[in-house]
């Protein structure tokens, strides 16, 4: 499997600030990166950036030899393979769970896959129910599930736990880990929570001024601030 590299990567809203200011970045192939960084960093930029939601203005992405962005460039969002865990979740409240996993699957298997991906995080029993019908964590397992269904190349969660109690972070993030982890997938998490990346991430990313400033391992990234 390939990893995914951002060298470089600029993107400019504003004349005055950049949101990413040459960010380099080495995804390794099924590993968790936790992204982690204050407020206006460019941790959402770079997380949009990577799905191919925004464009760049300099510096590339590839996914192995193939370049999903880079001069001249860009690769159609839905040509790289790269499934999604919005903050909000994003669910579609007029679709079912199960047609909300399936959403993005094609071809008669659709919904055999995506069946067997809900019953995977154990809602089965959920497959028609609507969005406001799920509590908080049910709706997060469903975006889970919807961004594995079509075995991405790579996983994007913006703060996946934000709008969840403590008891239920805490719950979910181990099972997140653990769903990640069997599907195998390569994984960018961004979190505000320095606990919590340590608790799933096999290595750490620190944002600044829209650069990544440090990597490593949280043990390494821990003890040498
Ligand atoms: P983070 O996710 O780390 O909080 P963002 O990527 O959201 O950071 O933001 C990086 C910078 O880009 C901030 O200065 C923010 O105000 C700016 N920014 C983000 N999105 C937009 C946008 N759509 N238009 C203009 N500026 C934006
Ligand atoms: P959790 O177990 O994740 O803390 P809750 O205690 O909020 O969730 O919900 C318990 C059960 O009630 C869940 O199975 C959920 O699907 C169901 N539920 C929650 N809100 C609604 C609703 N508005 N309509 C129907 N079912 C709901």
């Amino acid at each position: 499997r390939r990893g995914l590299s951002i060298r470089g990567a600029q993107r400019r809203y504003v004349k005055e600030t950049a949101a990413l200011a040459g960010a380099d970045l080495d995804l390794e192939p099924g590993k968790i990166t936790a992204l982690l960084g204050p407020s206006g960093s460019g941790k959402s930029t770079l997380l949009r950036a990577i799905a191919g939601l925004e464009r760049l203005d300099g510096g590339e992405i590839r996914l192995g030899d193939t370049v999903w962005a880079g001069p001249g460039r860009h690769l159609a969002p839905e040509r790289r393979r790269v499934g999604m865990v919005f903050q909000d979740y994003a669910l579609f409240p007029h679709l079912d769970a199960l047609a909300n996993v399936a959403f993005g699957l094609k071809g008669p298997d659709a919904k055999t896959i995506a069946m067997a991906q809900l019953e995977a995080a154990e809602l089965g029993h959920k497959a028609k129910a609507f969005p406001h019908e799920l509590s908080g964590g049910e709706q997060q397992r469903v975006a889970l599930a919807r961004a594995l269904a079509p075995a991405p190349a790579i996983v994007l969660l913006d703060e996946p736990f934000s709008g969840l109690d403590r008891r239920l972070r805490q719950e979910l993030r181990e099972r997140t880990v653990d769903t990640l982890r069997r599907a195998g997938a390569t994984a960018l998490m961004v979190t505000h929570d320095a606990d919590e990346a340590m608790a799933v991430a096999d290595a750490l990313a620190l944002m600044d001024q829209g650069r990544v400033i440090q990597t490593g391992t949280p043990e390494h990234v821990w003890t040498h601030p």
